[in-house]
């Protein structure tokens, strides 16, 4: 830290993103993203034309990307909030709602955290159940502000659209925020709820289900009041915060919805594949919702099956976190990535079982 930095970010630790090394090629199944390309609309919509339009800053109402959403799920633009990935959102959403302090569950997605210190917000982390889920009663009357993953990230585990209400009711004076990063894998989006109570927030991205990680594109739905709360906080930092090519890969990838739904359900096929090779193996696989499998296996631990398929060319994401060492959070590829994985696996298994 140099001498000029504010005092204020002095013990501030930043979030540690999933590692894109170049030193080789890898099977990537360490950052949740998509094996499948963007639309045909999203790559016929960045164009040369577009392109030359650049030297236009954007429009910092987004109105074509609202417009594509209200077509697609019937909210208009007044309940939609758009930015530069939901990153960005949650950030916000954390300044703006979180005075009273933040509530989320001890596993989940590591950036909570980060964005709970870098503004200032007292928080506290409630553990989950011994499987790995979330108690929903544990979320009821907090006081705070409530932030949930659903499903939940690394364990891949949904709440039912029950539970996520319950909360949502329960803490009538707080904003609840869902962050939906995952919810096309399988759960249920609460966004049908956004007119029933005021203080629900639901985030998602275009990163995960939408194949588009690089383009940085995160939207929000909630009522118009807490909608226009962040947009004023976007005005405040950088109103042009989505740029003229996500705008309109984003806008096309909305038309072709049906496009990412079957990508979706390939992924789940696969995601089945996966976990039914795992288990074969040994391993212990926690039921997921999402793009992703998080297992451990009884007699390998789970720093040394990371080690062993880096060596392999395949790259998962390991946390060195209490309660979830042994586990290993891996993407769900193609069908030809996941039956290379499980080759390695069964090598890994084969050399390394201490028993
Ligand atoms: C990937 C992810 C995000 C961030 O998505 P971006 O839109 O790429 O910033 C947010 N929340 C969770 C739980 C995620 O896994």
């Amino acid at each position: 830290m140099s001498r000029f930095m504010h005092p204020q970010y002095a013990s501030l630790k930043a979030y540690v993103p999933g590692e894109q090394p170049r030193d080789r090629s890898y099977i990537k199944l360490n950052t949740n993203e998509s094996p499948y390309p963007p639309s045909p609309a999203v790559l016929r919509a960045i164009n040369a034309e577009e392109a030359s339009r650049l030297c236009l800053y954007s429009d910092p109402e987004n109105r074509g990307l609202k417009e594509g959403f209200e077509k697609l799920y019937g909210i208009s633009s007044d309940r939609v909030f758009l930015s530069n990935g939901s990153d960005d959102i949650l950030n916000f959403a954390f300044m703006a709602f979180g005075a009273d302090g933040v509530v989320f569950p001890a596993i989940s997605y590591g950036f909570y955290k980060v964005f709970a210190e870098r503004n200032g917000l007292n928080y506290e982390m409630i553990p989950l159940c011994t499987d790995f889920s979330i108690d929903p009663t544990a979320y009821f009357n907090q006081q705070k502000m409530v932030v949930i993953a659903n499903p939940n990230a690394p364990t891949g585990i949904a709440l039912d659209l029950d539970d996520v209400e319950r909360i949502v009711k329960e803490n009538p004076n707080h904003v609840v925020l869902i962050d939906e990063a995952y919810v096309d894998f399988g759960a249920e989006s609460a966004r049908c709820l956004i007119d029933t109570y005021d203080n629900l927030l639901v985030v998602g991205t275009f990163s995960k289900s939408r194949s588009m990680a690089g383009a940085r594109l995160g939207f929000a739905f909630g009522n118009s009041a807490i909608i226009s709360d962040l947009e004023k906080l976007q005005y405040s930092t950088n109103p042009y915060a989505i740029n003229r090519l996500t705008q309109a890969a984003g806008a096309a990838a909305l038309e072709e919805d049906s496009y990412y739904i079957e990508n979706c359900r390939r992924i789940q096929d696969t995601r089945a594949l996966t976990a039914d090779g795992l288990a074969a193996l040994g391993f212990e696989v926690l039921p997921s919702s999402a793009n992703f499998l998080f297992a451990r296996h009884p007699a390998v631990d789970g720093l040394t099956v990371y080690q062993r398929l880096r060596e392999n060319g395949i790259l998962v994401r390991h946390f060195d976190a209490p309660l979830i060492q042994d586990f290993n959070r891996i993407t769900i590829g193609s069908r030809e990535e996941m039956i290379a994985l499980l080759e390695a696996m069964r090598a890994i298994v084969t050399k390394e079982a201490t028993v």
